[in-house]
């Protein structure tokens, strides 16, 4: 297939592409549009026309529509899904529930509706808060779930009534434009755009005049970029960022349901998950019992390409990435990091074996910076309070969890996390009504629920004298 960027309604070749290269192999498979910035302000400029248009439809009209283009992405799912596998390397039945979960989030965004508020009604006055939409919204996604992160931006905001051009990672760009292309002639030309590019593209998005908010989710550092581009122009932002998230195994915590919760809270989609369990701390008392579970699960999982239905777990997603987990570990073994569990994958493109470490000191990169891979040490502590010491002690603040048989306890001890979001008994888990973001580094702002919506519009408050005589 040749691919272009999905502008104004029509696929448009591009003057530059770059190649889209398979995690599993190390080959590049695809050639993909990499939008110059004439390109870049042409999307903002279709996307702007479009506007009036758009906005002025009532909710309901909008609804129709989206709902249209959701049921033209579900019969499209087993395209998107092969793609997302070729570029991205999830494993295919990983694939095929990314794509029905953001799917089960879209409809769910469906049934939400923000409605005028009365603020103050006297005899003599009214005054009422409309939420109307900001215009030209551009939404940045990152590569690990590039389908779930657009549909999660693109839906709330096309549903309040903003036009958008996506602008998915460069090393995952094919599933959002084949996106683009399924939204062709169901949505109004202009109204969802979508170009790929990096740098000088999310640049010139992120700080051109006629792009009102940008909702970004990727690191931590180029969140700070895009805020600082935005300034200019004084754009609403929300920015997802990364995340260290701590993980507290209490002493009374059943051993095998929470390894088990704790292993594929940490290693599911080779553990490239922004709330990922990154760092475990776990009570000494039962560090050993915990440990066996742990690993005992580990030995039981295949790391493959992820066309082979035996694969539990892909490759990482790209070069740096791979470069930046055998670093960890590098630095986990220079500090005298004692290995638990080694295990195996394939010898080709960016396989990693997953490795468990024993406790490390609490300096170690692996601890400090997001593990964003198949790695993780197993960190002893003596008591509650120690884990909690350690579990705040991070600039990142987006999940946090606690684990325990004494509910009440683990509620108590989930309130003092600085995250986003604690949770007990589980890690991570996320709703569509609910809103998730974090704090610290790790974010600004929601996505999900009424106040995610709320972040794709602008309060107009109307003020009213009823009797002017
Ligand atoms: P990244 O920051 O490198 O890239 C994210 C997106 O930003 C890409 O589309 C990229 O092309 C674009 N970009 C790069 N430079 C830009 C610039 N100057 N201006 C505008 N856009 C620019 O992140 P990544 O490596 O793709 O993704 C991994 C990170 O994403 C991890 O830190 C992970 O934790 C985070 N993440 C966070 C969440 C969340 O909800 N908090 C969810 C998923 C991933």
């Amino acid at each position: 297939m040749i691919w272009g960027l999905e502008i104004d309604g029509a696929t448009v070749a591009a003057g530059r592409t770059a190649p889209v290269v398979d995690p599993a192999t190390g080959q590049a498979f695809a050639a993909a549009p990499d939008a110059s910035l004439l390109e870049t302000d042409a999307a903002v400029a279709a996307a702007n026309r479009a506007w009036p248009g758009w906005h002025v439809l009532t909710h309901d009209q909008r609804v129709l529509i989206i709902k249209r283009f959701l049921k033209a992405v579900e019969a499209r799912s087993g395209d998107l899904a092969t793609l997302l596998t070729h570029e991205q390397g999830k494993p295919l039945a990983r694939s095929t529930g990314e794509i029905a979960g953001a799917l089960m989030f879209a409809r769910a965004f469906c049934e939400l509706k923000l409605s005028d508020k009365i603020l103050r009604e006297t005899d003599t006055s009214r005054i009422v808060e409309r939420l109307k939409p900001l215009g030209v919204v551009a939404c940045i996604t990152a590569w690990n779930f590039p389908v779930m992160l657009a549909m999660w931006k693109i839906i709330p905001a096309l549903l309040t009534g903003n036009c958008v051009v996506l602008k998915p990672s460069p090393l995952t760009p094919l599933s959002s434009l084949l996106l683009g292309k399924i939204g062709q002639g169901l949505f109004p030309a202009g109204v969802f755009n979508v170009i790929v590019g990096g740098f000088e593209c999310g640049s010139r998005l992120t700080s051109h005049p006629d792009v009102s908010k940008v909702s970004f989710t990727g690191s931590v550092a180029t969140g700070k970029a895009i805020m600082a581009n935005a300034a200019s122009s004084l754009k609403r932002l929300t920015l997802e960022r990364g995340g260290n998230d701590a993980a507290i195994v209490r002493e009374d915590a059943p051993i095998q349901a929470t390894a088990h919760g704790l292993f594929w809270g940490k290693f599911h989609n080779c553990g490239q998950l922004c709330a990922a369990a990154k760092r475990i701390y776990i009570h000494e008392n039962i560090y050993d019992a915990f440990v066996a579970a742990f690993v005992e699960i580990a030995q039981g999982v295949q790391i493959g390409v992820g066309t082979d239905p035996t694969s539990d777990i892909g490759p990482l997603q790209n070069q740096a990435q791979f470069n930046q987990i055998i670093d960890m570990v590098d630095d986990a073994r220079a500090r005298g990091g004692q290995i638990l569990f080694q295990g195996r994958a394939p010898d080709q493109g960016f396989f990693h074996p997953i490795v468990i470490f024993g406790s490390l000191p609490h300096e170690a990169k692996m601890l400090r910076e997001e593990a964003f891979g198949p790695i993780v040490a197993l960190q002893k502590v003596q008591s509650d309070e120690e884990a909690i010491l350690r579990a705040n002690d991070t600039g990142f603040g987006l999940g946090a969890s606690v684990w325990s048989t004494d509910v009440e306890g683990a509620t108590a001890i989930a309130e003092r996390l600085e995250a986003g979001t604690s949770w007990v008994n589980q890690h991570p888990a996320i709703d569509p009504l609910t809103p998730f973001g974090g704090i610290k580094e790790s974010g600004l702002g929601v996505e999900f629920g009424e106040d995610g919506l709320r972040e794709f519009t602008r309060r107009h408050i109307v003020n009213i004298k009823t009797n002017l005589q």
